[in-house]
């Protein structure tokens, strides 16, 4: 019998299943406000400790982020608030839900990674309450390699794991961004998430978890088995046989680049052998930020970012602040539909001294490297807005100047909107949503939100069409782009470079490297041509193979 979930690490891995089990508390818990504090104070130092004892890397990290949040002045005084009077309260699990429910309701209201930190609030909040209770469990003992299955995973059960024995991690919730796909890549094991039925297989059971597409099979056959090994392999054997720039099979040069949020990004993107950045999303840096930050520090940041990529190209996004992507400092007001609100470059309206600062930053920071510096604007939607833009960014110093095609209005009339500018970028993330009128965050909706969708790929179509006939490069730098394929469609329809993950580069050049650009053309026709987002991949799968 088989499952399937969202692959989210890619491999293969047979074993038994382990289940880590929740603790359930279902009696009062009564305590005073003081042995309250005083449990969260623990839970803080708990997590402080297994932060210093777990080897890796990614699970410090969150462990030792949620005892910074457990120690958090604003959380004692929303528990505070709620526990005022110095008795023994008969139950105070009511109150500590209740002040974590509005630090969860925020979070969950700005969706995307925000929304999956709720598991930590959560993680804080039962480890709290099970202090008190005295109903502390200890973390499954491993003793023997094994598949862990999980409602869902949290740092701290990662920590209290052995992960020598953890051959991949299948959880129930979660998505994309959840802390089991991010421990998982970190450890290069295979792992699947919302999985729904995965709590449903016994203890014990033998199972093949295939992290690529997603599938779990219960008691899987030999041949089963060698059918997903065989494929893994042949997978990561094509993508480390091509190094080098990104080619076709015909010779035709296709730019491979990766994204970044930062330094270590730009440190691991070249790493990979990426050419260049093709998108540095700056407002990465700023997320946390309640103040802006002085031109002297942008400088230096930015710059921490063209250095690791000296002597390649850097293409630098100005803030994408707002809707998914909120800066404090910059995202004041509340907006009834911030995905169609004041984005991107639209903050011109709102804030335009930060982005006047900004365009000076980057200007300044380019002027001291030797990285080929580019600048492009998110949420371009109009021609005017492309000229504006283009003449600031050249004011302060920079040389090649583009802008993002994120909506169908810059895509239908790229011919005019690309005429103001040296190149683009098709945000692929945001024009799948508006193309298809579906919130890329609402996990509801995801059916609704693919690339492969025809009236996607005729849109992307008209903008790299256009591109083309004004000789003007136009990349890719959404996720689309990491899915080899999809890539290969992409360069069908006219598109000249590619920007990624830095972990999925290697397999989009292999990939590519066994395609020529015939193919890709008639490819992309074909698929364009279908009725839905499902037969559009199938197709696309079915003539390029996998
Ligand atoms: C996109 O929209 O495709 C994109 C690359 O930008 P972001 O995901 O940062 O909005
Ligand atoms: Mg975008």
């Amino acid at each position: 019998m088989a499952l399937s979930g969202i692959g989210v690490s890619p491999g293969v891995a047979v074993g038994p299943v382990r289940k880590i089990a929740k603790a359930q508390i279902v009696n009062a818990v009564p305590a005073s406000p003081r042995e309250v504090f005083a449990a969260l104070a623990q839970v803080a130092q708990d997590l402080e400790k297994s932060a210093e004892s777990v080897s890796l890397d990614v699970a410090r990290d969150v462990l030792a982020a949620q005892a910074m949040i457990a120690q958090d002045p604003a959380l004692v005084e929303a528990i505070g608030a709620r526990l005022t009077d110095d008795i023994t309260y008969p139950d105070v699990q009511p109150a500590i839900l209740d002040a974590f429910a509005g630090f969860k309701s925020a979070l969950e209201s700005l969706g995307g990674y925000f929304a999956e930190r709720v598991a930590d609030l959560d993680e804080i909040a039962q480890r709290t309450i099970a202090k008190l209770s005295g109903t502390e469990t200890a973390g499954l003992e491993l003793t023997a390699p094994s598949i862990i299955v999980a409602e869902d995973l949290t740092p701290a059960d990662t920590a209290a794991l052995d992960l020598n024995f953890a051959k991949a991690l299948v959880v129930q919730k979660g998505g994309p961004t959840s802390h089991t796909a991010i421990v998982a890549r970190g450890l290069g094991i295979p792992a699947i998430v919302g999985c729904a039925e995965v709590l449903s297989i016994a203890e014990g059971a033998s199972v093949l978890v295939d992290g690529r597409d997603g599938t779990l099979i219960i008691d899987p056959t030999d041949s089963e088995i060698s059918t997903h090994q065989t494929r893994e392999e042949a997978l990561r054997a094509r993508a480390a046989s091509v190094q080098g720039p990104g080619r076709l099979l015909d010779g035709t040069p296709i730019t491979l680049m990766a994204n970044a949020g930062n330094a270590t990004d730009a440190v691991s993107a070249a790493a990979v052998g990426a050419e260049g950045i093709g998108l540095f999303r700056t407002e990465l840096l700023f997320l946390d930020r309640n103040d802006e930050p002085s031109i002297d520090e942008q400088v230096e940041l930015y710059k921490s970012v063209f250095e690791a990529m000296a002597g390649h190209k850097v293409i630098l996004r100005t803030l994408d602040a707002g809707s998914d992507k909120p800066v404090p400092f910059i995202n004041a007001i509340a907006e009834e539909n911030p995905a169609l609100g004041v984005r991107g470059w639209r903050l011109t309206r709102t804030a335009d001294d930060v982005l006047t600062r900004q365009l000076k930053a980057v200007g300044l920071a380019a002027s001291k490297v030797a990285t080929d510096i580019w600048v492009m604007a998110p949420m371009i939607n109009t021609a005017a807005e492309a000229r504006e833009f283009a003449k600031r960014a050249r004011e302060s110093g920079i040389k090649h100047v583009g802008v993002m095609v994120e909506t169908p209005a810059a895509a239908i009339s790229a011919d005019k909107v690309l005429a103001e500018v040296d190149f683009a970028s098709l945000g692929t993330n945001d024009l799948t949503q508006y193309v298809m009128a579906a919130d890329r965050l609402d996990s509801r909706l995801s059916d609704l939100t693919s690339t492969w969708h025809p009236a996607v790929l005729r849109t992307i179509s008209i903008a790299a069409t256009s591109a083309g006939n004004l000789s003007k490069p136009i990349g890719v730098c959404g996720e689309s782009a990491a899915n080899p394929q999809l890539a290969a469609v992409l360069i069908g329809l006219g598109v000249t470079s590619l920007s990624m993950a830095p972990s999925a580069l290697a397999e989009v050049r292999g990939f590519l490297a066994g395609i020529d650009r015939a193919t890709c053309v008639r490819v992309a026709g074909l698929v364009s041509n279908t009725s839905s987002a499902e037969e559009a991949k199938a197709l696309a799968v079915e003539l390029l193979g996998n």
